[in-house]
């Protein structure tokens, strides 16, 4: 999904809208066209692209000048609120897009969010400890007029970490001497005001958003009653369920053994309730694969002492765990009933949609299925759960800690996790009933839609659209 696609979204919304006469009838008195229209506007443009260039000393001797970003594209639901990437995917345009999706992300699970994102174009493995704690002050320093706990809060995202969280604060606080800075930033240390389980919470709300479909949501006694438009997506639903009534094990593939992408796959190989065999697990290098399912737990060490999957089958003998290694791309492909995406952009795309064997897609990264891929997975019956839903929980522990920063308590693992997984469930069952019970072209459009409604609503509330 690239940035004209998320507006495309946009506008196909804003023109359904336009068409249900009872939405914001409040309105008519103002015309409720030019009302609608103007939202559509506004939500299309960003507020504010900050580009900047940040210089930094390298441990050779060398300087480099680095691309870096901060985009506030809209605050209608409150202060802005996004992440921070390093990695050489980052400019413009994408940074402006991950911004969008935070703003439609905030307002689908009503958090008191607008949305933002911030980048900067390098290859955190190419750089020293120091030279990344340079990088981070720099960034700080570069955009601290903008950034502040009641107006822009960053987070971590791809390639960066509570470590850099905890950089950016200290630069924050000698900056800002003597004013609050603790929920300046979250997805921070423990030790720095951090909340318990912030780390794991993308991953354990992307594993969730399927787990709840399958085994809570559908079964509440609605299976047949979801026969309509969605009789295909409800054959894949029942085949899995009935699979986990037989004891067969659920088959489950995660691109992506990063941040979000190794916590689902220990979510799935421990989750209580369900068995699962977690048959392929990727990162840039290469797919480990076992039809019998993988062990986890040894990949998740060797990744730990190595930074990398095993890449060949030397290494997969070395990490004591049977299987073996296939191409990067292999995971997308292999055979298994969930395919979690949790590495880049743009990975499901009209080239490989149709060799996707996986019944259900969820999301873990932001936008890693196209447009074009997307309708074409509805259309063949399969299930998307999208990234604004699917990929909230790291946000919805931001919320947790910026809370608790401000009024200045911790709140215990077990609080976080119970409020993660209450506020999640609370979102998926609004998003599911509107997917299953209305004609909408796919389960991203439903989340559109509800999002949107809010943020036309709020925006209207506040006087903006006339
Ligand atoms: N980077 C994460 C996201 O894309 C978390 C953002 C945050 O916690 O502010 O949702």
């Amino acid at each position: 999904m690239d940035k004209e696609s998320t507006q495309q979204m946009i506008q196909t919304v804003i023109d359904e809208l336009v068409e249900t006469e009872d939405f914001l009838d409040e309105a008519k008195q103002v015309d409720r066209q030019e009302v609608l229209r103007s939202a559509g506007e506004i939500l299309q443009t960003t507020d504010k692209i900050i580009k900047s260039y940040i210089r930094v000393s390298l441990e050779d001797g060398g300087i480099e000048r680095i691309p870096a970003f901060r985009v506030q594209h809209n605050n209608v639901s409150g202060f802005y609120k996004g992440g921070i990437r390093f990695n050489k995917s980052v400019h413009e345009e994408e940074v402006e897009n991950m911004a969008i999706l935070m703003t439609i992300k905030n307002a689908l699970h009503e958090l008191p969010f607008g949305g933002a994102k911030g980048g900067v174009y390098i290859d955190p493995d190419d750089y020293t400890e120091k030279e990344l704690h340079l990088i981070s002050t720099r960034y700080v320093e570069r955009f601290t007029p903008d950034i502040g706990p009641t107006h822009d809060i960053p987070a971590p995202d791809m390639g960066t970490d509570a470590h850099v969280m905890d950089w950016m604060v200290g630069a924050f606080k000698s900056i800002h001497s003597g004013q609050p800075y603790l929920g300046s930033f979250t997805g921070k240390s423990i030790e720095n005001g951090g909340a318990y389980g912030r780390r794991e919470s993308t991953g354990v709300g992307t594993f969730l958003s399927y787990w709840y479909l399958v085994n809570e949501w559908f079964p509440q006694d609605k299976r047949q009653e979801k026969s309509g438009s969605r009789s295909e997506q409800c054959r894949v639903l029942n085949h899995l369920y009935d699979k986990q009534a037989n004891d067969e094990p659920i088959q489950v593939a995660v691109q992506g053994f990063g941040n979000v992408g190794h916590i689902a796959a220990l979510e799935a190989v421990h989750c209580k309730d369900t068995r699962h065999h977690v048959v392929a697990v990727s990162d840039k290098h290469a797919t480990n694969y076992c039809e019998d399912g993988l062990d986890v737990d040894k990949l998740n060490n060797y990744k730990h002492q190595t930074g990398h999957l095993p890449r060949n089958d030397e290494e997969l003998k070395e990490a004591g765990v049977s299987g073996e290694v296939l191409d990067d791309k292999a995971v997308l492909t292999v055979e298994a009933d969930v395919l979690i995406l949790a590495a880049l952009e743009d990975q499901i795309t009209a080239d490989n949609v149709d060799d996707v064997q996986a019944d259900i897609l969820v999301e873990g990264a932001n936008a890693p299925v196209t447009l074009e891929a997307d309708q074409h997975l509805e259309k063949n019956g399969k299930i998307v759960v999208p990234d604004i839903l699917a990929n909230a929980g790291g946000v919805h522990v931001s919320y947790l800690e910026w809370k608790q920063n401000r009024q200045s308590e911790i709140f215990s693992r077990e609080q976080v996790l119970d409020e993660l997984s209450k506020q999640m469930k609370r979102t998926l069952d609004r998003v599911f009933d509107k997917y299953f019970h209305t004609d909408l072209e796919t389960m991203r459009l439903a989340c559109y839609t509800l999002s949107i409604e809010r943020l036309v609503r709020l925006m209207y509330k506040h006087g903006k659209l006339y």
